[in-house]
């Protein structure tokens, strides 16, 4: 059998993932002995999947839609950013010093954010007001480092007002946050709107409170997409200073994956540049 180490993306419908692009580049430049596949498994299907995974000797798994509350479910141990998310997207057995036979589940989703705003975007986050559209597993990972990373102001809105309310509920120890039910009205305009739901992936908008986006706005789409998504469209034509989606975002919580596994941290630039050019 091959000593070479293996890693995978486990998902549903994510024939066209970046992940295995973006690991295989990391490793390159990082010298690192290591496979990186793919992992197309129906919910039913999930558990097995991973037990099969790192019975044969897996060592470790980016965990994507619609599988992170169940990885959060059948981990071992988690790291205290993932048991403060109540989602897990990566999984590593032995990872951070935990015994080989324990799988650890992390969340680095929300690092991975705050790394791109932050570094590739330059967006001050310190003194901020943010407001984040959608209140499932992604928001549930970024809401504390972002509450972390200086905020002002984080507001949630979701389609189903309840679940914002109970996420300000969950993360008020950690700052200043609160939600807005969809139809609430707030006329003054965010530094930075970021769209946390799925709505782009099936060409939807979500309902965007009135006047939330100004000229200074940075509107940032979680989504990513190989064209503009809906969101990104939409944020320009309101007039909004800029109009991102995710990419850098899944680059930069997939670095923070890597150093989970490898003990080595990637230089991203160069894989974000290679890969917003293809
Ligand atoms: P979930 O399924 O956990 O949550 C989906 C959220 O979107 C819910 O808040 C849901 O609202 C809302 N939603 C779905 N459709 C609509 C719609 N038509 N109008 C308004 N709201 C809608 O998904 P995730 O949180 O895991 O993922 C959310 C997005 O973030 C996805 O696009 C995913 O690709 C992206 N993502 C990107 C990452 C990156 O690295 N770039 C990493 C993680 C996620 P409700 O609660 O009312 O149902």
């Amino acid at each position: 059998m091959s000593s070479t180490d293996r890693y995978a993306v486990i998902g549903e419908h994510i024939a066209h993932s970046r992940s295995p692009q973006i690991h295989a580049l990391f490793a390159k430049a990082t010298g690192q002995d290591m496979q990186y596949g793919l992992l197309d498994v129906p919910p039913e299907r999930f558990e097995g999947a991973v037990n099969e995974f790192f019975g044969d000797g897996g060592r470790g798994l980016n965990v994507t839609v619609p599988h992170k509350q169940a990885a959060l479910r059948i981990a071992d141990a988690l790291t205290p950013r993932a048991r403060r998310a109540g989602a897990v997207n990566t999984l590593a057995r032995g990872g951070a010093g935990t015994a080989s036979d324990v799988l650890l589940g992390d969340n680095t989703d929300g690092a991975g954010l705050v790394r791109d705003l932050s570094i590739n975007l330059g967006c001050m986050l310190q003194g901020a007001r943010a407001l984040l559209l959608g209140a499932g597993g992604a928001a549930r990972g970024i809401i504390a480092p972002l509450l972390e990373s200086g905020l002002a102001e984080l507001v949630i809105c979701n389609r189903h007002a309840d679940r914002a309310q109970q996420l300000a509920l969950e993360f008020r120890e950690v700052g200043q946050i609160s939600a807005l039910s969809s139809a609430g009205k707030d006329f003054r305009p965010y530094d930075l709107l970021i769209n946390a739901t799925s709505a782009s992936l099936n060409g939807e908008l979500p309902l965007i409170p009135p006047g939330a986006v100004g000229r200074d706005t940075l509107c940032y789409d979680c989504a990513y997409l190989d064209r503009d998504t809906i969101f990104v469209r939409w944020a320009r034509e309101a007039g909004a200073a800029r109009a991102v989606m995710g990419l850098g975002m899944l680059i930069e919580q997939a670095a923070e994956s890597f150093l989970l596994w490898r003990g080595v941290r990637p230089d991203t630039a160069p894989v974000l540049k290679a890969l917003a050019k293809s």
